[in-house]
């Protein structure tokens, strides 16, 4: 992060105080603090970083890719799971209400 004051990138995230600080928190601003000169300063976090678009992009969006493939792979065992219980149990109703199970004749 680089600090407004000194225009070197030496500035770290600080330790939240006050109430200005809690409430920009929670839109998205947090507090900065340059190890340089020890300005202080609130920043919106989700500021786009200085390295302009190119290779780092391209391998961002692959693991994106890559991890929504392996959430959708893990979303669907889920489903077969939930899927095999719901047999499962609709199997084990059939059977105890299935007349003559329980009727104790
Ligand atoms: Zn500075």
């Amino acid at each position: 992060m680089q600090c407004p004051k000194c225009k070197i990138d030496h500035a770290h995230r600080s330790h939240r105080s006050g109430l200005v600080e809690r409430l920009g928190s929670l839109i998205g601003y947090y507090p900065y603090r340059c190890r340089e000169c020890g300005h202080r300063f609130l920043q919106f976090r989700y500021a786009s970083p200085p390295e302009g678009p190119g290779k780092h992009l391209e391998a961002e969006r692959e693991i994106k890719s890559t991890r929504l493939r392996i959430r959708w792979q893990r979303k669907k065992r889920i489903v077969l799971l939930y899927g095999f219980s719901a047999l499962l149990f609709l199997g084990f109703l059939y059977y105890i209400t299935r007349p003559g199970t329980f009727s104790g004749n």
